[in-house]
């Protein structure tokens, strides 16, 4: 296989075992004579890939089936925008607002009903995570984002409430270690760090979907996928079946610690050059500690050299590096995927490139 250096921001790098066994199954699925994409979502095997994968799911997280359930529902991560909204709004919910799809989560919600954003980062283009959040009295939920794939920020701890956690993780599902417990849904849309495009991931806590609003379009609400195990109508079978390859990869790798520690390394690897030559990489993120492990944003000292740097880098296989387009600048993805060697080539990159360019 000739593999680049996949720096994109989504969908994003998998990785090479994901390929390779999914290669396997679009041709003959357990030798059954037919492509996985060919079987039926009600066929034993298919049901059994999907109890596998949501047990999988759980054991990641450290959560008990008895008090969660998984879903793989199609329409990205926006959907979950509206359906958080439709299902959980009901006085007031609280939203943090730290970049674009946050924003379009709040769009979504206002529409439902009331919006309290309890933080922004808006007032210096969201290059920080807001602290120090203005909580409602009672509110439904609070949505947060954890990694904010445009601008290059994450949560290093969690919004501290009473209210239930909701959070959009799609582009840091699975990169580190956190207690799961914690939050009463969580969705990802797969084609960040879980899979290719076309499924979402939702882990639901029970208590929170019994509380869910009723009366709502039958394919919006989440009682409806729950009820029917993520099978209501022909769920994303091909895209499900790699997202389970990439969590038994991420098992074999030695799980969420080992992946968490992999990527702190992989970040450190660009972050200790920003580091070193503030003046000519410079960082988008001013705080460190909101610094994502998973989209490295910075900007060098114009945009002629920016243009240079992306266009000679994609020469040498580096790829995917350009700023998304309502930003601009230099993003490196290095999901749990992109490997150690790709994160190596792309900072010795950024030094031959400051010793020609400077
Ligand atoms: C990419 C992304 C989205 C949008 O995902 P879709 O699946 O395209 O709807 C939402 N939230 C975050 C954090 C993202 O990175």
């Amino acid at each position: 296989m000739n593999r680049i250096h996949n720096f994109s921001a989504g969908p994003g790098v998998l990785p090479v075992p994901v390929l390779e066994s999914t290669k396997n199954v679009v041709q003959e699925y357990l030798g059954l004579g037919m492509s996985i994409m060919e079987m039926s979502h009600r066929s034993k095997p298919i049901v059994a890939l999907f109890d596998e994968v949501k047990e999988n799911v759980l054991n990641l997280m450290n959560l008990s089936k008895d008090d969660y359930s998984v879903l793989f529902l199609g329409g990205g991560a926006s959907m979950q925008f509206a359906m958080v909204a439709l299902n959980f709004v009901k006085t007031t919910a609280d939203y943090v607002n730290t970049g674009t799809w946050a924003s379009n989560a709040i769009k979504e919600a206002k529409k439902v009903g009331n919006v309290n954003v309890a933080g922004s980062s808006e007032d210096k283009n969201f290059n920080y995570i807001p602290k120090n959040l203005k909580l409602s009295d009672n509110a439904d939920f609070l949505h947060f984002t954890s990694n904010n794939t445009i601008f290059g920020t994450r949560f290093d701890s969690l919004p501290e409430t009473n209210a239930p956690l909701v959070c959009d993780m799609s582009s840091d599902m699975f990169s580190r270690e956190l207690d799961y417990s914690k939050f009463s849904l969580i969705y990802a849309g797969a084609q960040k760090n879980i899979g290719p495009s076309g499924a979402t991931m939702v882990v639901i806590k029970n208590d929170f979907l019994n509380n869910a609003n009723t009366d709502l379009l039958t394919m919006l609400s989440y009682q409806t996928h729950v009820k029917a195990e993520s099978m209501f109508n022909t769920p994303p079978v091909f895209p499900v079946y790699v997202i389970n390859e990439t969590l038994k990869w991420i098992v074999a790798d030695g799980g969420l610690k080992a992946i968490e520690d992999r990527n702190i390394y992989k970040a450190g690897l660009i972050y200790n050059l920003i580091d070193e030559m503030p003046n000519y990489y410079k960082g988008a993120v001013t705080h460190k500690e909101d610094r994502s492990l998973m989209n490295i944003t910075f900007n060098l000292p114009s945009e002629e050299l920016e243009a240079k740097f992306i266009k000679e880098a994609t020469a040498k296989n580096l790829d995917g590096l350009k700023g998304h387009r309502s930003v601009g600048g230099v993003r490196a993805s290095i999901y749990n995927a992109c490997p150690v060697e790709s994160c190596q080539a792309l900072a010795d990159f950024m030094k031959e490139f400051y010793t020609n360019n400077k």
